[in-house]
């Protein structure tokens, strides 16, 4: 019987014609093995001529490096509040911890899963009477790559006067009204980790608006040195900037970045079309004719009354293994349980899969729902944790074939009873 190779959520995958090698030798042989370089400035000037708009592009060491930078430029201090899409990746909010803000998570809206605008100005309107000061910024999520409700979200922006950082990390390539997402707001977020669109195996990059506010990123990046001969300092830096090697692999990915969007595309658009007459499982997909997903991700919703095999059995033992790294011993989950999980037929169909050697995840579990966040304030309306209950991620990635797609339905179908 023919071996089938494990399917994953979304791997690496390199150019066929080896270009990241080609700049990552360039880069030896030239002895630019430094977090500056050729590399690092070729792919900011691909990246600039990607998103477009005249904007500026910084690459840095992650993304998470590029939301603690864009948050430092819109002068959030110590105590400040910043209004955070609370159905997201911890990169979103943790860079807020970083510098002893406060997050305030707002929930989503159903047809994006992003930023409900409704929400979002009821929440400016209560911390404003309740702390007599406005938030420092909205942080906007493109969660799986689809697109928030820019329009709305910068009506209420202006409004109040914030700024905005668009979390695009995961919606390299995505747009809203043809426009590329990070070049609305006031600061825009890209992430070059080993599972995003494209990869530098580790990077991101900082969309700015102008040349003074790059200029300020960079001199942010490489530990605020002033021109002296000696070292000096007036200010606090970080070790941010991207390594002229990382920029190599970047410069190689640019060439195939549209293949890859693409690529995604299509294999959304295969599950929208073998899941149509699936009762009970639900595809997400643009919501309105203004967005277009990257569809970094292909997600699914499972009715809570979908029966699937084996879902009486979940739960009982606590994770042994970890869902996307290393769990270390000592963090080891001891109760199988917490107080906000994916329903059970949801769990069941994860380790169906599993079993069939296919990848799949929960959706990403609200920060107002982390323990760790416990103490931030939320204004929520359910959104987030019911979809969070029902939802899981799928095979996406430039590696997922037409057949393994076939598979993959074929096999959640077989699940449910
Ligand atoms: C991946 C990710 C980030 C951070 O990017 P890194 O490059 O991994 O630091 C930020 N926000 C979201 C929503 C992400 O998925």
């Amino acid at each position: 019987m023919e071996e089938r190779k494990r399917i994953y959520l979304c791997l690496a995958h390199m150019s066929e014609a080896g270009l990241e090698q080609k700049y990552i030798q360039e880069a030896f042989d030239t002895n630019w093995v430094v977090p500056l370089g050729p590399n690092v400035s070729g792919f900011e000037a691909d990246l600039e001529s990607f998103v477009g708009q005249g904007k500026h592009v910084v690459a840095l060491s992650s993304g998470t490096a590029a939301l603690h930078l864009a948050l430092l430029l819109c002068g959030v201090e110590k105590g400040d509040e910043v209004i955070v899409q609370s159905f997201t990746f911890c990169a979103s909010s943790n860079p807020v911890a970083y510098l002893g803000a406060n997050p305030v998570f707002v929930d989503s809206e159903a047809k994006s899963w992003n930023l409900s605008p409704d929400m979002l100005e009821c929440a400016i309107k209560s911390r404003i009477s309740e702390t007599g000061k406005c938030p420092k910024a909205i942080i906007p999520v493109a969660l799986y790559g689809m697109p928030y409700d820019v329009d709305a979200i910068l009506k209420i922006a202006a409004k109040y006067n914030i700024p905005v950082v668009e979390d695009a990390a995961e919606g390299f390539g995505s747009r809203w009204n043809g426009r590329v997402l990070g070049t609305f707001g006031d600061y825009g977020v890209l992430s070059f980790n080993g599972n995003k669109m494209i990869t530098t195996s580790g990077g991101g990059a900082l969309i700015c608006p102008s040349e003074e506010a790059k200029r300020k990123a960079m001199w942010l990046a490489t530990q605020a040195r002033e021109a002296y001969p000696y070292y000096h300092h007036l200010a606090i830096g970080y070790n941010y900037r991207m390594s002229n090697i990382c920029a190599g692999i970047g410069r190689g990915q640019m060439h195939i970045v549209n293949e890859h969007i693409m690529h995604h595309k299509h294999v959304h658009e295969l599950y929208e079309n073998g899941m149509k007459n699936v009762k009970g499982v639900e595809i997400h997909s643009n919501p309105t004719a203004l967005s277009d997903s990257n569809y970094w991700l292909c997600t699914l919703l499972l009715d809570e009354n979908v029966e699937v095999k084996g879902q009486g059995g979940m739960y009982r033992d606590a994770a042994s293994e970890s869902i996307g790294g290393i769990i270390s011993e000592v963090h080891k989950s001891k109760n199988p349980h917490t107080d906000c999980e994916p329903n059970p037929n949801v769990e069941a169909l994860r380790v169906w899969l599993d079993k069939k050697g296919i990848e799949s995840r929960p959706l990403w579990k609200p920060m107002h729902k982390q323990p760790v966040y416990e103490s931030s304030v939320a204004y929520c309306n359910g959104v987030s944790e019911a979809l969070f209950k029902k939802g899981l991620c799928l095979p996406s990635g430039p590696m997922v074939s037409d057949r393994d797609v076939e598979y993959i339905i074929q096999c959640i179908c077989e699940a449910i009873v």
